[in-house]
């Protein structure tokens, strides 16, 4: 994994997402503290996220890629729940 970054607008649209992750922050990855949402299955969910972590970004988004999966990862955290957009490419 590259260097964490914190980024406050997002680099990418909607249509670059292919998966999105609710859940609690600091706690297992695996599915056993949150959700993982497909593209392909959960398009409205993954709007949803989108938009929580778009409308909040000036927060300050943790994004770093992940060279194993060749996607960007961006980490949101706002009160208890972690949001997490797996983008394979960035909009230009
Ligand atoms: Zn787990």
């Amino acid at each position: 994994m590259t260097e964490t970054q914190t980024i406050t607008t997002l680099p990418f649209t909607e249509d670059d997402i292919m998966r999105a992750y609710k859940g609690k922050p600091q706690k297992c990855m695996c599915g056993c503290s949150g959700t993982y949402f497909e593209r392909l299955l959960h398009a409205p969910q993954i709007h949803h996220i989108f938009l929580k972590v778009q409308r909040n970004a000036q927060l300050g988004v943790q994004t770093h890629y992940d060279e194993i999966g060749d996607q960007h990862i961006y980490t949101l955290v706002l009160g208890k729940t972690q949001y997490v957009l797996y983008v394979y490419r960035e909009a230009k």
